[in-house]
């Protein structure tokens, strides 16, 4: 499988020295998140790996299946134990389904609007389902999201790229991954402070940031306003090394067309209600019209 990735604005997936760096782990983890946000969203179960609870492959329980049962039927029986995330980026006791690598490898910069390919050398067989969540989870990213979000050290106009699979092709619908997805990693539920796809917000429009303070009840030094939701807001502004849970985009696209977007997330889906959007509120699109975006591009 290949991919292409190019850069809209400079990505920055590597280093805390404030660098825009790229670096193939960081844009891993990145995909890696959104493509966790995603299976939670649809309601499947997706653990987090820096989470306790996070999944771990039983490699004696395994091996045993694998000599009793061949690896199709094995890693079939498996499935049970592993969320769809980890069969796909690996977790402890399994590696990652792919090998990715850079075409060229002394890159630490990628350029805007230069694109570069990834290849993806598959290491075992993984089901079309998969291959689905993946592919979907990048056009999340390309036309909606970001990557490296979630780094402190990013600039906050950093992180818009466009990642292609080249020649991809997929016979599984929305409604057969859903299903699918019931028969994965289903003896565990959700932990409640994940993100969840259901929970985002994304808006065709670029915040200020006078417009983020507005969000999250800061006032012009960055100061809270009192507020009875405190938790959330807490939550939403982000700490010292803790990044915002907004993030605001404006960047020229290929025909100097200005592009803007912004996105963000909560984990509880009653704080959603709690938001005030002011004069967005109409504009949000949430995960059912994306939902509804991805059935309609599968059905072209
Ligand atoms: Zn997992």
């Amino acid at each position: 499988m290949i991919l292409v990735i190019t850069p809209k604005t400079n990505i920055h997936t590597g280093g805390i020295d404030g660098e825009a760096r790229f670096n193939m782990t960081g844009l891993i983890g990145s995909i890696r998140w959104w493509m966790e946000a995603l299976v939670r969203g649809m309601g499947g179960y997706a653990c987090s790996p820096t989470s306790e609870n996070r999944c771990e492959l039983d490699n004696q329980k395994f091996q045993q299946l694998l000599d009793t049962l061949g690896y199709h039927q094995a890693i079939g029986r498996m499935r049970k134990d592993i969320c769809p995330v980890c069969q796909f980026f690996g977790c402890g006791g399994l590696s990652s389904a792919f090998k990715w690598s850079l075409d060229d490898r002394s890159l630490e910069v990628l350029e805007v609007d230069r694109g570069a390919t990834i290849a993806l050398m598959p290491l075992r067989p993984i089901s079309p389902e998969l291959y689905w969540l993946f592919a979907n989870t990048l056009k999340i990213i390309t036309q909606y999201g970001s990557i490296g979000g979630r780094n402190p050290a990013k600039k906050s106009s950093d992180g818009i790229a466009e990642i292609e699979i080249v020649d991809f092709q997929n016979s599984c619908s929305f409604s057969d991954v859903k299903n699918w997805l019931k028969s994965v990693g289903s003896n565990k539920r959700n932990n409640q402070n994940h993100p969840d796809l259901r929970n985002f917000w994304f808006i065709d429009d670029h915040f200020t940031k006078k417009q983020i303070n507005d969000f999250l009840l800061l006032d012009s030094k960055g100061n809270p306003y009192n507020c009875k939701n405190y938790k959330l807001y807490e939550f939403l502004r982000g700490r010292l090394g803790v990044s915002k849970k907004i993030f605001s985009f404006q960047y020229k696209d290929y025909d100097a067309k200005i592009m803007k977007r912004t996105w963000g997330y909560v984990c509880d889906k009653d704080d959603f209600n709690k938001l005030n959007f002011g004069q967005y509120t109409n504009r949000v699109l949430r995960y059912n019209e994306l939902n509804n975006m991805i059935e309609r591009r599968q059905k072209k």
